[in-house]
């Protein structure tokens, strides 16, 4: 007999690993991005980040991934909690780094959903990425019909938002010929369906710019790209070396990303809150001051930041952060 995919029970799988939301598209090439993606990258708007310019072939083709990719399966975990209102000069850090480092947590509950997809409907060549492989992971997510691109960059789903950490299951199972039961319309549905064919959703930002408007940087461009080199987050976490004069003055307390443009966004004035315990932030972080900044040794650093995304940068890094927004202006 010819398996099958319950998506209603994959969803409820899903849910029960801490994502909100989840659906998938076929493992096409993504041919119709290469000449965009190319401008952007000889435009030098990667900056630093190299990886970026590496192995274009491989994100442009799960098939480079997985050998005979059928399906990408896109999982939106929600790390939203809600936080305290922020002091003014305390040094700030985005949210999604305040908790654990989310690559292995998230990876682990992708890999458990690889597990029943392998047990309940046959055998199933995949891998799971979070974050962690060339992946144009919100391209997916929006071919999946999960959401829109909204201008400030983000993949923004209805009624839950964007704070969200994205999960992919490349497989060679061809998933949209082994549904079971008919797909849940998305309007009367938490979980979206999967956007098989041209159901994906319009970009909903309709006027607005506050996004735009609220980026210290200028760093939106409006029509959902960016440059990265004049955002807070690749300043403050990829740039390496001085973060440059121009920039100074510019924002105040970020010492690790920004999450302004997300902020205040409408679609995040009900946020989805996150299900995954380990991602909720730690109290530590929660308490920082300049005076816990001032002259840190990396024992602190350690106690404090090991184990969260805020390591990237190490000690170094977030020092120089904190420096370029308490130095005198030259
Ligand atoms: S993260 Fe901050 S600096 Fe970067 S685009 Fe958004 S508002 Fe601008
Ligand atoms: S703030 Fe407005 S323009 Fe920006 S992403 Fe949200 S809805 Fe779109």
């Amino acid at each position: 007999m010819k398996p099958s995919l319950n998506w209603d029970s994959f969803r409820q799988k899903a849910f029960e690993s801490g994502f909100s939301a989840c659906s998938f598209a076929p493992a096409d090439q993504l041919d119709d991005l290469r000449p965009t993606f190319l401008e952007w990258i000889d435009s030098g708007k990667a900056g630093e980040m190299g990886y970026l310019e590496r192995n274009v072939d491989l994100r442009l083709d799960p098939g480079k991934l997985i050998e005979g990719a059928k399906t990408v399966i896109s999982l939106a975990a929600p790390y939203y909690y809600p936080l305290d209102e922020h002091v003014a000069g305390n040094p700030r850090i985005s949210r999604y780094a305040l908790g654990n480092d989310y690559h292995e947590i998230l990876r682990a509950r992708g890999h458990e959903l690889l597990d029943w997809i392998n047990k309940e409907i046959g055998p199933a060549k995949g891998r799971v990425f979070t974050d962690s492989a060339p992946v144009f992971e919100r391209e997916w997510a929006r071919r999946s019909g999960l959401g829109w691109i909204g201008k400030n960059g983000c993949l923004i789903i209805p009624k839950q938002g964007s704070y969200f950490f994205l999960t992919e299951i490349i497989t060679d199972l061809d998933l949209s010929t082994l549904l079971s039961s008919g797909l849940p319309s998305s309007s009367s549905s938490r979980l979206p369906s999967p956007g098989l064919s041209s159901d994906l959703l319009p970009p909903h930002c309709g006027t607005c710019t506050r996004c735009i408007d609220s980026c210290p940087t200028g760093a939106l461009a409006g029509d959902g790209s960016m440059d990265p080199r004049k955002c807070i987050s690749y300043l403050t976490i990829e740039h390496k070396g001085d973060i440059p004069e121009e920039f100074h003055g510019k924002w105040s307390d970020w010492v690790f990303g920004c999450d302004i443009c997300q902020d205040v966004c409408p679609w995040n004035s009900k946020p989805f809150q996150s299900m995954i315990p380990e991602l909720a932030p730690r109290s530590g972080l929660m308490e920082i001051t300049g005076r816990t900044m001032e002259g840190m040794d990396e024992a602190t650093f350690m106690q404090l930041f090991d184990g969260t995304p805020v390591k990237r940068t190490g000690r170094t890094g977030i020092l120089r952060n904190f420096a370029f927004l308490n130095r005198k202006s030259e």
